[in-house]
């Protein structure tokens, strides 16, 4: 059996991030949306920015190409040094003696610094981000692909985690892989989750018997 894990909202709450290391690069996004879709409608569109892959927003609201380069400079800039901690209830993920794969979306540098911050590198056998702005992009799926052709792990035996109602889960579904949705305050249900939980508590008694406790 093996894990895949995502990361924001499933080992550690993102909205425990101090957006302000954020400013320039969101002073970029703020000045061209309020330009082309008035105040009102630019601050919902900074919020998706905030919770939603950045390639899926810009697609979205068909930001120019000129405006992605200049977030991505700024992005690249930012000096990261994180403050941040895992779920109080991580430890019975880490305890758990199954091979576990991290699998995460979102810029390289702030996604490599994340992890370092919350000191799990060591908990998993391989690490694969998947970033927006990388030429050769390859999405979640692709690397699901990767990790079963690499340990031939059958998909009935493969465990996919995560919290987003239609990323991480809807990649597993596709490849008929079991899939968990990290349920927190305010989340939406996936139609691709096999099970929900609401802490790590609850894996192992999924993982051994496939029933939901809940
Ligand atoms: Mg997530």
């Amino acid at each position: 059996m093996i894990l895949i894990l995502d990361l924001d909202d499933t080992i550690f709450p993102a909205t425990s991030l101090d957006y302000s290391i954020f400013d320039k690069a969101k002073s970029i996004v703020e000045s061209y949306t309020i330009e082309t879709f008035g105040p009102a409608k630019s601050a919902k569109i900074i919020e998706e920015v905030k919770l939603t892959p950045f390639d899926v927003v810009a697609r979205k609201y068909d930001f120019p190409e000129e405006m992605i380069r200049l977030f991505e400079k700024e992005i690249n800039a930012i000096d990261y040094s994180l403050d941040i901690n895992v779920f109080d209830d991580y430890h019975y993920l880490k305890n758990l003696n199954v091979e576990k794969y991290l699998v995460t979306a979102g810029f390289s540098r702030l996604q490599k610094a994340k992890i370092d911050a919350l000191k799990i590198e060591s908990d998993f056998r391989e690490v694969f981000i998947d970033d927006p702005f990388d030429p050769n992009r390859q999405f979640k799926q692709q690397f699901f692909e990767q990790i079963l052709h690499t340990t031939q792990m059958p998909p009935e035996k493969t465990w996919v985690i995560g919290d987003n109602p239609s990323m991480e889960l809807k990649a597993g579904k596709n490849l008929n892989l079991n899939t968990i949705q990290r349920l927190n305050q305010n989340s939406q249900r996936s139609a691709y989750a096999d099970h929900t939980i609401f802490s790590f508590e609850d894996l192992s008694l999924i993982l051994n018997t496939g029933k939901n406790k809940i």
